[in-house]
């Protein structure tokens, strides 16, 4: 899930600080309310959080077996006999 509340801990001084402004140009710049020190521009806050969110999203799937989930689901479906439900299908 992305970082909804915006909120960014400074690398140097590890204090957290928040993008205020409700629609940041890519160029503006955020920076810590602690240490004066610049932390990142939206555009490259923006990329982090994307690069984030995909690797979260590839790790999910990295692991899955297409073949095993068919043939588990097929059973399912024929109803005789109620495999495991694999982790990924869990809610
Ligand atoms: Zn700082």
């Amino acid at each position: 899930m992305f970082n909804i509340s915006r909120e960014v801990a400074c690398p140097h001084c590890s204090v957290v600080n928040c993008w205020e402004i409700n629609d940041p140009q890519p160029d503006d710049e955020l920076t810590c309310t602690g240490c004066r020190r610049f932390i990142s521009s939206h555009e490259d806050y923006i990329y982090g959080l994307v690069k984030q969110e995909v690797s979260r999203t590839m790790q999910r799937y990295a692991h899955c077996n297409v073949s095993r989930d068919l043939s588990l689901l097929k059973l399912a479906l024929m109803g005789d006999v109620s495999p495991p439900v694999p982790e990924m299908l869990r809610y």
